[in-house]
């Protein structure tokens, strides 16, 4: 089975168009939150979300365009962007939305959360320090996060009292060992921040217990016309071709 793993796809389209069809076929699809917010196409992100979603969270910005925590917990552009996202959704799309937690237990190997265990909704984990840190608060093998926008994974062996963090080129593979415990940031589909702009996904294949990282070009230009169409900051619409 190939189990397709993004996040943060942000309401970017033509990014979220170009990781399925460069997924090829799959059997299943995590999507680790922030659907929506930043980007111009809320609804139609939704809307893939809802046909190809088996397992879904929310994020920090799309629980702000929802209304659900407080707007002035984002910088003004970000704030801006929120404000409009929640906008646009249709009542479907809203409803779909709005029940989904931060983090789910998917099963004894998997746990997905939005920005860490310990602080689903807001931690930005990036440092190996807070990965031990995490470890110590669930007993699934693996965790899959998003929110940093950083694809990257942290793996800590049994017995260790260090964990080690890995930025993977696009493509690599990392095996499934029994005796470690990993995070695997999938990185962001919509607003890559780790200095490469092109849509990032990982897909997990459970025939031989892996996961693979992969790194897809997209019309950038195309989701920036967009964007301009709907007056969103220049800002926001500049950082997509600098991937931060
Ligand atoms: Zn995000």
């Amino acid at each position: 089975m190939r189990i397709v793993i993004l996040s943060d796809i942000h309401s970017n389209l033509v990014a979220l168009e170009a990781v399925l069809s460069a997924a090829g076929n799959f059997d299943a699809l995590w999507s680790v939150g922030d659907t929506i917010g930043y980007g111009p196409r809320p609804n139609e992100c939704v809307e893939l979300m809802r046909k190809h979603a088996q397992i879904a969270i929310t994020g920090n910005h799309d629980l702000a365009s929802l209304g659900k925590i407080d707007l002035r917990d984002f910088n003004p552009d970000a704030r801006k962007a929120n404000l409009w996202n929640g906008s646009q959704l249709t009542p479907e799309n809203r409803a779909w939305l709005e029940p989904l937690p931060p983090s789910i237990h998917v099963d004894k190997q998997f746990l997905v959360a939005h920005g860490s265990p310990r602080e689903p909704i807001w931690e930005y984990l990036l440092m190996p320090d807070q990965a031990v840190a995490n470890f110590e608060l669930f007993s699934n093998q693996v965790c899959i996060i998003g929110h940093s926008h950083v694809q990257l994974g942290f793996r800590m062996r049994t017995g260790s009292e260090h964990a080690e963090r890995f930025l993977p080129d696009s493509g690599r593979t990392v095996e499934l060992n029994s005796s470690t415990r990993y995070f695997i940031n999938p990185g962001s589909v919509g607003q890559p921040r780790d200095q490469d702009p092109r849509a990032a996904f990982a897909v997990f294949d459970t025939s031989n217990n892996s996961i693979r990282f992969h790194r897809v070009a997209y019309d950038i230009a195309k989701t920036q016309r967009q964007m301009q169409e709907c007056g969103l900051p220049p800002a926001l619409i500049r950082r997509l071709e600098f991937g931060m």
